[in-house]
């Protein structure tokens, strides 16, 4: 067996060091922690870039079995909010110098849908001089409309696998055509050609899942060699099918350890790229998005979306930030994140430097 301290020592890992480190406990836990602090700082920085996060509608055509937006979830009153709701979001982002934007939805790909939000980039873009970047994550879509949403403004997207292992999809989805693995990573390698940061990410504790899946999701998201990652615990949502299976899970500390961990593997693994600390964590543990700041990640998503459809917009129980201000008191959020000892950026994209580097 290789001593753990060499295994974080090392650029590249197979799949047997990252089931190693995914699997750290006590000390080597505390040490996988501070290297991927290490790693962070020498790649990086120490800079936390905002993304004002507008969960615009919850009006959904999937039925994915573990959300509780899922279009079967009678429970949710549907909601999408107005041009001017988001577009005032918006303008609350640019004017507190937040950098960039996040608009995200349940999946449409009517026209009507995929018009409202070219016009709605166009006018963000507007707004701002220009100046506020924008990710959209909105599902799969031809590579038609992501060109499109490319060329109105938006220039990163939000993907996520889910599980990069094609079985384990296929349980936590309706098999048919409507939820395929293959469709899904076809979208993946469509976001790259129309000229997106591309982001993707995995849920973490799903019923299941292997930690052997969870190293397998690490040697996924290098391989697609991925501008941006967005991974949190799985939580379960008491409408959807996936809570029949909620003995099975790991406890919620647990999932929220195991989150951590692979964060910070994550991070030796692709020591430039943008991680984001998913709003998830928080779910589990109050701070747990300032815990992912110090252990790999840079990216912070705070929640902008209108107060009054925040409590429709639950992908799964005990999702926090209820109560807008609270959340958005920019003395608090800036307390707490230098507590994490990182500096936050205002007014920059925080692009990628992976990104960058691959254009060069
Ligand atoms: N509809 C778009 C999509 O699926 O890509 C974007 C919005 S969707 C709500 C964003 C992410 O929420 C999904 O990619 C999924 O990983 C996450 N999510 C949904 N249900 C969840 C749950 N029960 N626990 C943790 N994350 C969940
Ligand atoms: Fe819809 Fe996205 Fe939820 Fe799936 S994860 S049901 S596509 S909102």
């Amino acid at each position: 067996m290789k001593p753990f301290q060499d295994i974080l020592l090392q650029t590249d890992f197979s799949h047997g060091d990252l089931v190693t480190l995914i699997s750290a406990e006590g000390d080597e836990r505390q040490l996988l922690f501070q290297q991927a602090q290490k790693v962070k700082l020498e790649n990086i920085g120490n800079k936390v870039y905002f993304r004002g996060l507008v969960e615009f509608s919850n009006v959904c055509a999937k039925d994915c079995l573990y959300c509780g937006i899922r279009k079967s979830n009678e429970n949710v009153i549907r909601y999408e909010a107005t041009d001017d709701e988001i577009l005032e979001a918006c303008r609350f982002a640019w004017e507190n110098r937040f950098g960039s934007v996040v608009l995200q939805s349940g999946e449409l790909s009517s026209p009507a849908f995929v018009n409202r939000i070219d016009a709605l980039l166009r006018k963000i873009k507007q707004l701002s001089n220009n100046e506020l970047g924008i990710t959209l994550s909105c599902g799969e879509q031809s590579l038609d409309t992501y060109r499109r949403w490319f060329e109105s403004g938006a220039h990163r997207y939000l993907l996520r696998i889910e599980s990069s292992n094609p079985e384990l999809y296929r349980k936590i989805h309706p098999n048919n055509d409507f939820h395929r693995f293959d469709i899904r990573l076809q979208a993946l390698d469509d976001l790259r050609k129309a000229g997106y940061q591309v982001g993707t990410g995995v849920m973490i504790g799903l019923p299941f899942q292997t930690i052997e899946d969870l190293a397998n999701d690490l040697l996924f998201l290098k391989q697609l060699d991925v501008d941006m990652v967005g991974m949190g615990p799985y939580i379960e949502h008491e409408d959807t099918p996936l809570y029949e299976f909620r003995h099975h899970l790991k406890t919620k500390q647990e999932r929220f350890d195991l989150a951590l961990k692979m964060i910070a593997s994550l991070r030796l693994l692709m020591p430039d790229i943008n991680i984001a600390a998913a709003t998830a964590l928080q779910a589990i543990d109050p701070a747990g998005r300032e815990k992912a700041l110090t252990i790999g990640a840079n990216i912070i998503m705070p929640n902008l979306t209108p107060t009054k459809y925040r409590k429709e917009y639950q992908l799964y129980e005990d999702k926090p930030c209820l109560d807008e201000d609270a959340e958005l008191c920019r003395n608090c959020l800036e307390a707490r994140i230098e507590i994490s000892g990182c500096e936050i950026s205002y007014g920059e994209w925080g692009d990628s430097k992976h990104f960058r580097k691959n254009k060069a």
